[in-house]
């Protein structure tokens, strides 16, 4: 099976080294930003990440802000949302964004690693689309 890279943003440090923990035995590759800017920054320097879990409220940029920037500058990358009971119309609206769905916290971790799964297979069946697509018209081109 081929290793999902996943980021995990949120802005409670003790939650992410948790996660992160839990997580990196579970045929992932975890990387971790405390905040939305910084979030941008890593899926910058690394757009091999397939699936972002993202907080929504966290301080200076949120969550619905970040994804925005996400789904523009990387737009296969699949978001999940992190919800409290407070933000969960957030969590609608970051759906109609782009997001591929949302969690509760506190998240059961089969739950979320089942989710992470399927939007990895997303991502993934979505590049492979573009592939086909892409060969397909190469062909057409050179009039094969
Ligand atoms: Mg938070």
């Amino acid at each position: 099976m081929i290793e999902t890279k996943l980021l995990l943003v949120d802005d409670e440090e003790a939650f992410v080294s948790a996660m992160e923990k839990r997580l990196t035995h579970r045929n992932m590759r975890v990387s971790v930003a405390l905040s939305g800017e910084e979030a941008l920054s890593t899926l910058d320097q690394d757009p091999d990440i397939d699936v972002v879990l993202l907080d929504i409220k966290m301080p200076g940029m949120d969550g619905i802000a970040a994804l925005r920037e996400m789904k523009r500058n990387h737009p296969l990358v699949e978001v999940i949302m992190l919800t409290g009971h407070a933000t969960v119309e957030s969590a609608i609206d970051g759906m109609k964004l782009g997001a591929f769905d949302y969690l509760m916290k506190p998240c059961d971790i089969e739950t979320l690693v089942k989710k992470v799964e399927e939007a990895k297979n997303k991502k993934r069946d979505q590049e492979k689309r573009i592939m086909d697509a892409t060969g397909k018209e190469l062909r057409r081109r050179r009039g094969a």
